[in-house]
């Protein structure tokens, strides 16, 4: 049985980087940058006030000097001309500061201005107020790095620098197939012995999350015929995966489906709790190679080994440097009782402590109960070595949510 981190590799051996299509940049948001993206321009491009008051020379602003207004400037509608020596202009947050001014007034420190003139009752340092050209962004700045995964606020970024298109690494299309005579569709009648399909759902979310387009293929009987019938069709898609029948029971038809399709197993069961009946090949299809990840049926033994080979495997192949779930220390606030043997991905809460962060157990930790999972912010990892995890020891929790390291320093 292979350790997590050597299946990893191996999946990670299997990665050929999809291509680069240009989209807007208000479409951007959860895609992978294909090249980096430098500014054209300086934001702001020109000197600007960041308060609304009266833009003056410093050295004639003292405290209760009356200096007559010549004109105005607003955002958008700047004062024309320099500003005459032994004058102020009214300016708004945004407008460009005319030239000969070095500081800008906020009103709050004047008598607001009447009758022509304004009394400066709080004398402004040279340069007070005033937003500097480039200070956000110089020309030639970094935007964004290739690999670099689109935020919120680098879409913003690239926009403040007036960048309409990037180019990003095309989505993934992946393909998602139940098995199981069992399942019936959220909304349908469960006749006896049926229950409601919830894998195809949580893996679609997991995959648009990753930043790629889930295929949904619906779920196929267990017998061999169908399944390998369904399957074929996922093959044209980007990478498929299965979920259930991968195990040992007489319906597990899954691995026999991989035979039949001509699908070279890589690599079936990893060392691991939840998620131990992986299977893993790569099927040759219409000149492409095509990642065939048969996931476990159980809901959360299928997302766990998701987040674990699945989404590092569609990182990678969008050209993101480090595509792991990022990994924070936390303190154990509650012990939780696992038996060494495999590494185990435990579901955990996290809360800020005086210690920093602590975690805690979101209850059973049985792969076939969801709830436990729905309510975690990330999987505390336990290699195959450690027992128990015992009340305040030192841990290492992955976190559910990446973006926290989307918003690493894009070199600006
Ligand atoms: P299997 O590996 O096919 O034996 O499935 C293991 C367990 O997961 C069984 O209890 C199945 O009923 C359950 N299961 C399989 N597929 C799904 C699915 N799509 N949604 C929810 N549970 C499932
Ligand atoms: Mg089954």
């Amino acid at each position: 049985m292979l350790e997590i981190q050597d299946a990893v590799t191996r999946i990670l051996a299997c990665v050929s980087t999809v291509e680069a299509e240009s989209v807007a940049i208000s479409g951007a948001f959860r895609r992978v940058a294909a090249e980096s993206v430098s500014s054209a321009v300086d934001v702001p491009p020109w000197d600007n006030s960041a308060m609304d008051g009266f833009a003056v020379r410093a050295a004639e602003a003292s405290a209760g000097a009356r200096i007559s207004i010549v004109g105005e400037g607003a955002a958008g509608r700047p004062l024309e001309g320099a500003l005459p020596v032994g004058n102020a202009a009214a300016i708004m947050t945004g407008a460009p500061v005319p030239e000969g001014a070095d500081a800008v007034v906020m009103v709050e420190n004047t008598d607001g201005g009447r009758d022509g003139s304004v009394t400066i009752e709080v004398a402004p340092a040279p340069g007070a107020n005033i937003r500097r050209r480039g200070a956000d962004i110089a020309v030639g700045d970094v935007l964004v790095r290739a690999g670099q995964r689109i935020t919120p606020g680098v879409a913003g970024l690239l926009a403040s620098a007036g960048v309409a298109e990037v180019k990003v690494r095309k989505r993934l299309r992946i393909a998602l197939l139940a098995t199981g005579d069992e399942l019936v569709e959220p909304g349908g009648t469960l006749g006896p012995g049926q229950i409601y399909s919830s894998n195809p759902v949580a893996l679609a979310g997991l995959i648009e999350e990753a930043g790629g387009e889930p295929v949904l293929l619906g779920a196929a009987p267990d017998d061999l015929d169908g399944l390998v019938e369904r399957m074929r069709v996922g093959l044209d898609a980007d990478a498929l995966l299965t979920t259930g029948g991968v195990s040992v029971g007489r319906y597990d038809l899954v691995k026999d489906a991989f035979e039949v399709l001509g699908i070279g197993m890589d690599f079936w069961k990893v060392r691991m709790k939840p998620g131990k009946p992986l299977a893993f090949g790569v099927a040759r299809h219409g000149g492409r190679d095509v990642p065939v990840f048969g996931l476990p049926g159980n809901p959360v033994s299928c997302m766990v080994n998701f987040l674990e080979f699945v989404r590092p495997w569609m990182l990678a192949s969008m050209g993101v440097e480090q595509p792991f779930l990022p990994m924070v220390e936390a303190v154990a606030l509650t012990p939780i009782h696992e038996t060494p043997g495999r590494a185990k991905l435990l579901r955990v809460t996290l809360e800020e402590t005086p210690l920093g962060w602590g975690c805690r157990s979101t209850g059973s930790q049985s792969s076939g109960v969801l709830t436990s999972m729905a309510r975690a912010h990330g999987l505390l990892f336990r290699s195959p070595e450690q027992g128990p995890v015992a009340l305040g020891e030192r841990v290492r929790v992955q976190l559910f949510d990446p973006s926290f390291l989307d918003r690493a320093d894009p070199g600006l």
